[in-house]
């Protein structure tokens, strides 16, 4: 049986009197929720989420992270800079990323080889658009973003990750993919690790995001191939986004 995992991706919101309020809401929720919870914040407010967070069971981590380990690379942020700051995990590939950064398959791999290197969990973010969805192409998708890291890392990279499956359609739309659709896909991925390394993939964490509310969480997460969520607009607001760890219950 897997550990579900709910992690939050503030994306870039937050103040330090706001994260405040947010971390110490969610402390406070901690002893009703049983599953592993993280909250994914923007770089400069790492240092607030390690002094808030040390004495909880929350974990905290980053949304992005350089390929490169140190040097001239003006405004990026190292792994070896986010495991000081005590990160546990960080986001690789998220579609925003992707679509508004330029980062590639190549770059998303790269990424997520510098995070392991420094012991971090990367969370792999793979996602298709509407239109390669309306085009019949979602899984070709999937698999080339997937097929991507493993032709760099090797299979066996993946059992200290985890993948996050967010159609790009349902992230901050308010649409969020059927139980059914996101169950297959998160089937296809385990099938797919499953031929290549069949110990590895059952024990492979598969988290859905896109618009994930209080709502829908209880039937998404009762998949069998869903380990919980990562969770955008609703992991900003305390209540909802306890409501969510406890439909992982
Ligand atoms: C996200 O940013 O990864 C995300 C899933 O956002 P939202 O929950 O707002 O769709």
């Amino acid at each position: 049986m897997r550990k579900k995992l709910v992690a939050g991706n503030w994306k870039m919101h937050g103040s330090l009197q706001q994260n405040a309020l947010l971390l110490e809401r969610l402390k406070a929720g901690m002893p009703g929720v049983q599953c592993a919870v993280a909250v994914c914040v923007p770089h400069p407010y790492l240092a607030q989420a390690q002094s808030l967070l040390a004495d909880s069971l929350v974990l905290w981590g980053a949304q992005s992270v350089s390929e490169h380990a140190s040097g001239a690379y003006t405004g990026e942020v190292s792994a070896s800079m986010l495991r000081e700051f005590g990160c546990h995990h960080v986001l690789v590939g998220h579609s925003e990323r992707r679509s508004l950064f330029g980062e590639t398959d190549a770059v998303v791999a790269a990424k997520f080889v510098a995070a392991q290197k420094e012991g971090l969990v990367p969370v792999l973010c793979l996602g298709e658009t509407l239109a390669e969805r309306e085009a019949g192409h979602t899984m070709a998708v999937i698999l080339r973003q997937l097929s991507a890291v493993i032709d760099h890392a090797g299979v066996v990279a993946l059992a200290s990750a985890v993948v996050a499956y967010e159609p790009v359609w349902a992230i901050g739309t308010g649409v969020t993919a059927s139980p059914a659709q996101a169950q297959e896909v998160h089937a296809a991925i385990r099938v797919r690790l499953a031929e290549l390394d069949s110990g590895l993939a059952g024990g492979l964490k598969i988290l859905y995001g896109g618009s994930v509310k209080p709502q829908n969480a209880v039937e998404l997460f009762a998949q069998a191939d869903i380990d919980g969520g990562l969770i955008g607009g609703a992991a900003l607001v305390a209540d909802d986004f306890l409501a969510i760890c406890q439909a992982a219950n």
